[in-house]
C-alpha cells in the first residue's frame, strides 16, 4: 500500500520540492491525495491535475471560488475549516507542513489530534505551539518528523543514542548574506541584498529570517521542543558552507555530525520516507574539492533577534508566541519596505517588552497572544512608518 500523503503549502518552496520527491519514488510508495495553498490556485490546481489528486484546499475563499469555477475534476474547500477538513478526512497517514508562519499551526494540531504522522517544515507551529504541540504528539502517538535541515539531521544523529549519553545539540548556521558585518554596516541594507542569501534558495520570509539570524532563533526553540533539550545544552556554531548540518556531543568525547551539500530535498524525503529511505539526486559529498570547512562563533550583539529568541525560548509561558507574532509582522513591513533592516529586532524587542509573558493553558491562549502581539507590533511599525 502507497503512503498517502497531505501536502500543505505545495504551491511554496518546500511544497514543490516536495512534490519533487514525490515524482521520484518509486511506484506505488507515496501516494499524493491532498495539497493546499493560501491563494495561489493556478499552480496548486496544475500541481493537482499533475499528480492526480482530488481534494484541494485553499486558504483565501475569492481564490477557492475561482478554484472551483476553473477545476471540475475534484473539490476545492475552502479558509481554515477547508484545511482542517482536507486532513481530518482524507484518510492519510502523513501531512507534511510546509505552510509558512503560524498559520501552520491549526493544521499541525489538526494533524497530530487524528493521530496521522506530521513531516513538520513549519517551524512556526512548534515555537508558537511548543508543550502543547508535543504532549498532543505524545498523547495520540502522532510521530513529528523534523523537514528543517538542521533538525533531520539531529533526528538521524539521535536515533541511535542512548538516552543520558548526549550532552549537547549544536545548530549550525549559514549566518545570512550580512555575516560579519557590524550593526552599524546593516543600516541601510535593502531588501534585496538580505533576499540573496549565500547558500540555500528558499521563501521570502524564512530567507529574511536567516539574514536577521532569527531563523536560527526560532530553530533554537524548536529543538528544544523536538528532542526535550535545555537551552543551556543547545549550541548555535556558524558555519558559512552550510555542508554541515547539525552536530551532537556525547559523553564520551564524540562528536557526530550530518554533512551533506544544501538540498533541502534530502530533509524532505528523509520525512515522506521515514523510517526508510529512497535516492535523491544529490551530488556525493566531495570534501577533497570543497578543500575547507569553516566555522566561527555567532555575533548576536549585532544579530540580536537570536539573543531575543534564546531569552523568550527560556521565558516560556507565550514568550515565543509573542516573538513570532511580532517577527513576521516586522518581517512583512520590512519585505513592503516600512522598516529598516535593524528595526525588525526594534520592534519584536518592544513588543517583548510591553507583552510579558503569560502561562498558556490552551491553544485558545495562545491564540489570544498571537494576536495582542500582532496588534502591537503593527502599531510599532506604524509608528516607525506613519502611512
Ligand atoms: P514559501 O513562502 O515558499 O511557501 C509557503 C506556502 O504556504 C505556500 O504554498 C503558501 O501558499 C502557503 N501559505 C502561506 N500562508 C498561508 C496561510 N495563511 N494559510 C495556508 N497556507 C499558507 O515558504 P517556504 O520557504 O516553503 O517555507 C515553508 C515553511 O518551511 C516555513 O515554516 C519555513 O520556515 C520552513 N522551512 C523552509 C525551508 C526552505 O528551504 N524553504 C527550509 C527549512 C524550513
Ligand atoms: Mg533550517
Amino acid at each position: 500500500m502507497p503512503r498517502r500523503l497531505v501536502i500543505l503549502g505545495s504551491t511554496g518552496s518546500i511544497g514543490v520540492q516536495a512534490l519533487d520527491v514525490v515524482s521520484r519514488s518509486d511506484e506505488g510508495e507515496l501516494e499524493v491525495v491532498g495539497l493546499s495553498a493560501a491563494s495561489g490556485w493556478e499552480t496548486l490546481v496544475e500541481q493537482a491535475r499533475v499528480h492526480g489528486v482530488r481534494r484541494v484546499a485553499l486558504a483565501d475563499p475569492d481564490a477557492a471560488a475561482q478554484a472551483a469555477e476553473a477545476w471540475t475534476d475534484g473539490e476545492v474547500l475552502s479558509g481554515p475549516d477547508g484545511l482542517v477538513t482536507l486532513i481530518t478526512e482524507a484518510g492519510c497517514d502523513l501531512v507534511l507542513n510546509g505552510i509558512v508562519g503560524s498559520a501552520g499551526l491549526v493544521p499541525t494540531v489538526a494533524a497530530l489530534a487524528e493521530g496521522i504522522d506530521l513531516a513538520l517544515a513549519n517551524k512556526e507551529s512548534l515555537v508558537v505551539g511548543g508543550e502543547l504541540v508535543t504532549q498532543l504528539s505524545e498523547a495520540t502517538g502522532a510521530a513529528i518528523i523534523p523537514v528543517d535541515s538542521e533538525h533531520s539531521a539531529l533526528h538521524q544523529l539521535l536515533g541511535a543514542e542512548r538516552p543520558g549519553t548526549v550532552l549537547k545539540l549544536i545548530l549550525t548556521a549559514s549566518g545570512g548574506p550580512f555575516r560579519g558585518r557590524k550593526a552599524h554596516e546593516l543600516e541601510s541594507v535593502t531588501v534585496e541584498q538580505a533576499l540573496a542569501h549565500p547558500t540555500w534558495s528558499m521563501g521570502g520570509k524564512i530567507t529574511i529570517d536567516s539574514a536577521t539570524l532569527m531563523n536560527k532563533g526560532l530553530e533554537l526553540i524548536e529543538a528544544h521542543h523536538l528532542f526535550g533539550t535545555a537551552y543551556d545544552d543547545i549550541d548555535v556554531v556558524v558555519h558559512p558552507q552550510s555542508i554541515v548540518h547539525s552536530l551532537i556531543q556525547l559523553c564520551d568525547g564524540a562528536t557526530l555530525a550530518h554533512l551533506g551539500y544544501p538540498d533541502m530535498r534530502v530533509p524532505i524525503s528523509y520525512g515522506l520516507h521515514y523510517p526508510e529511505r529512497a535516492d535523491v539526486p544529490v551530488r556525493a559529498l566531495d570534501l577533497a574539492e570543497l578543500g575547507a570547512l569553516t566555522f566561527e562563533p555567532v555575533d548576536t550583539d549585532t544579530f540580536a533577534c537570536l539573543r531575543l529568541a534564546r531569552d523568550a525560548g527560556r521565558a516560556g509561558g507565550t514568550a515565543p508566541c509573542t516573538l513570532n507574532a511580532a517577527n513576521e509582522i516586522a518581517v512583512h513591513a520590512f519585505l513592503n519596505g516600512r522598516v529598516r533592516f535593524l528595526q525588525i529586532a526594534e520592534v519584536i524587542e518592544e513588543t517583548l517588552t510591553r507583552l510579558p509573558e503569560q502561562p498558556v493553558h490552551s491553544f485558545d491562549s495562545l491564540a489570544r497572544a498571537d494576536a495582542q502581539a500582532r496588534r502591537l507590533a503593527t502599531e510599532l511599525v506604524d509608528a516607525l512608518a506613519p502611512a
